[in-house]
């Protein structure tokens, strides 16, 4: 008899992003010719970087001949791309690390969901809420969560709010953790920590054995200078924390697929019966030569691009596109009397929701009134709740007539 994996069935049955679809559908049967605008879902719609689009054409082109044809690569990653990353996006900030430090994958879903493997399933964990529903939801598959309670919360879960009354700035935990999730800039809040609050966090992981898992995946969109790219700016994180970034949001591969882990050698963890510390680097280059067979050489052929003089500066533009919306959106929003947050080092816009009214409620009103499909913001986090996440992914005119309409609205 074949068993399944039972806590699979702890799992809420849908997918946030369905509960929205079946509304705004509904709302579309009922309500046809109107013209929607979608805020919601946080997927970019520039197009890619020319760069990587030619370097893209010159790797296939290299498929075509048997002399430069490339199959199986690396599971860790071709050595081309992962030195442009380091020379790039680290020794610039003083980050020394080595090319065995650096994973390249298919992107940060994938490997923030999948690192928990090379964790015992009883580590307790922590994070901060709202949240990118991958690290708890992944965590509830192996069972280190626990249950869910008539609170949203699940039981073996260590909740950190970040509401506007903290300022987004998450409390250390009260009891030990052995797992922190971290996510800067922030998805769903757009806010950021500065280098000095995630210090804190960086000698709570050391001072407690804990290790942090630090999704940078929008670190590309930070424009004030007292906020880190990357953990490791600060010292010790090399021995307490993984990495993840993406070049999703940075470069518009959400449907390319590509982006990276770091996990430094320094980094160990405990075994429970030897005072054997083991390093993560090799579990995790284990794991990943076991179940992964690389991200394709086209692929990363195209992220290198990135990373040439015109990238650079193809990227910059795209990125300075959709932090415009951002702006426009914040003050427009601001204008119309809303309290809003995020969206200076972040694409989203995480608002208050008027007259203390829940998530969903104000979600149908926006809908219904004035015809702009957000995100609410409960769906991120028992913490989520009264606020709204819109993104600045969109289209400059959406924005723009998304604002006018809620403008005259309120
Ligand atoms: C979009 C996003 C990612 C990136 O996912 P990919 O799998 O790289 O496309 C990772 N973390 C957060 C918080 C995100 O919002």
């Amino acid at each position: 008899m074949a068993l399944v994996n039972e806590h699979f069935l702890k799992l809420p049955g849908s997918y946030l992003f369905s509960d929205i679809a079946k509304k705004v559908n509904t709302f579309k049967v009922t309500h046809p010719g109107t013209n929607l605008i979608r805020l919601g879902i946080g997927d970019v719609t520039r197009p890619l970087a020319p760069a990587c689009i030619e370097a893209m054409h010159r790797a296939v082109d290299e498929m075509s001949h048997a002399e430069t044809f490339h199959g199986y690569g690396p599971e860790q990653g071709y050595d081309f791309l992962i030195e442009a990353i380091l020379k790039n996006d680290f020794t610039p900030r003083g980050i020394a690390l080595s090319p065995s430090e650096i994973f390249i994958n298919d992107g940060a879903k994938s490997d923030t969901g999948y690192i928990g493997e090379i964790l015992r399933w009883d580590n307790s964990m922590g994070v901060t809420d709202p949240i990118y529903p991958v690290y708890i939801d992944s965590n509830v598959m192996c069972g280190r969560a626990g249950d869910l309670g008539p609170d949203g919360k699940w039981s073996d879960v260590t909740y950190l709010p970040c509401t506007a009354e903290n300022n987004f700035i998450p409390q250390l935990p009260d009891r030990r953790v052995d797992l922190i999730y971290l996510c800067y800039p922030n998805n769903p809040t757009g806010t950021t920590l500065t280098k000095s609050e995630l210090k804190k966090w960086v000698y709570y992981a050391l001072a407690n054995d804990t290790v942090i898992l630090f999704d940078a995946a929008y670190e590309a969109y930070i424009r004030e200078d007292n906020v880190p790219h990357s953990i490791y700016e600060i010292k010790g994180a090399k021995r307490c924390a993984i990495e993840f970034r993406s070049f999703s949001k940075t470069a518009g591969f959400t449907g390319v697929r590509c982006g990276y882990t770091v996990v430094p050698k320094e980094l160990t963890a405990a075994t429970l019966d030897s005072d054997e510390r083991v390093p993560l680097n090799r579990l995790w280059n284990r794991r990943q030569c076991t179940k992964f067979n690389g991200t394709s050489y086209i692929t990363q052929r195209g992220a290198e691009a990135i990373y040439t003089p015109e990238g650079k500066a193809q990227v910059k533009a795209t990125i300075d596109y959709y932090m415009e919306n951002a702006r426009i959106m914040r003050e427009g929003l601001s204008a119309a009397g809303f309290k809003v947050y995020g969206g200076v080092n972040a694409p989203y816009i995480w608002m208050k929701t008027p007259d203390g009214i829940d998530s969903w409620r104000f979600f149908d009103q926006l809908l219904y009134e004035v015809n702009v499909v957000g995100t609410p913001g409960v769906e991120f986090g028992p913490s989520g709740e009264g606020y709204l996440r819109l993104t600045a992914f969109g289209q400059r005119k959406d924005c723009e007539a998304a604002m006018a309409r809620i403008e005259k609205w309120a």
